[in-house]
């Protein structure tokens, strides 16, 4: 790498730490990059540091948003007693495309893995217990169905056993599938045979 100016060295290096950026697509966007416009440069540059000051995390449903509360938790017109749980804020907006949905949700952000030493602490698990009231009638959970989204789902159900109705959203998603890149049709099936 040392061919490279030390600038362009730093850049490659910063884009390489993004996830599924390899060494070599990083090379090829630090010289993208490079070569595009000042202005366009800029207009990247400013989306990332705006999108990092002002987007947080929903109080109720901690999906990221740029209110205290997102407009999914604020829109009275959604069903509130239906929680859907999925792992990330892009999960939630796979659902939201089929327009099929009508309740809230809530966002784990993460999967328990015990291998990678992510436990049940470290997710937004007990902020959803914390929602769990009387005017609440069902949680479906819509984990991927990989070991670690069938482990979460198994968690949270035996967590909220008795607290109120838990339905596992059925697997129209092929098993280690991800819910953020199967298309509407498969979700709206999934959706329909939970159990
Ligand atoms: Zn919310």
């Amino acid at each position: 790498m040392d061919i490279y100016s030390g600038h362009i060295n730093k850049l490659i290096e910063q884009l390489s730490r993004l996830p599924g950026v390899g060494a070599k697509s990083a090379q090829r966007l630090a010289f993208h990059i490079i070569n595009m416009p000042q202005e366009e440069v800029d207009g990247l540059t400013n989306a990332i540091t705006s999108a990092k000051a002002n987007v947080r995390y929903c109080k109720e449903c901690f999906t990221l948003t740029d209110e205290e509360i997102c407009p999914i938790c604020a829109n009275k017109a959604r069903d509130h007693s239906t929680i859907m749980v999925v792992e990330h804020t892009r999960d939630m907006a796979a659902y939201e495309k089929t327009g099929k949905y009508n309740g809230v949700y809530h966002v784990l952000n993460g999967l328990i893995n015990i291998q990678k030493g992510i436990l049940p602490e470290n997710l937004n698990i007990q902020s959803l217990v914390n929602r769990i009231n009387d005017d609440i009638e069902e949680v479906i959970i819509a984990t991927d169905p990989t070991v670690e989204g069938e482990t979460t789902a198994l968690y949270i159900t035996k967590l909220l056993d008795g607290r109120t109705k838990v339905t596992r959203l059925a697997h129209g998603i092929p098993m280690g599938g991800h819910l953020d890149y199967t298309d509407a049709h498969t979700l709206l099936k999934a959706f329909e045979g939970r159990k």
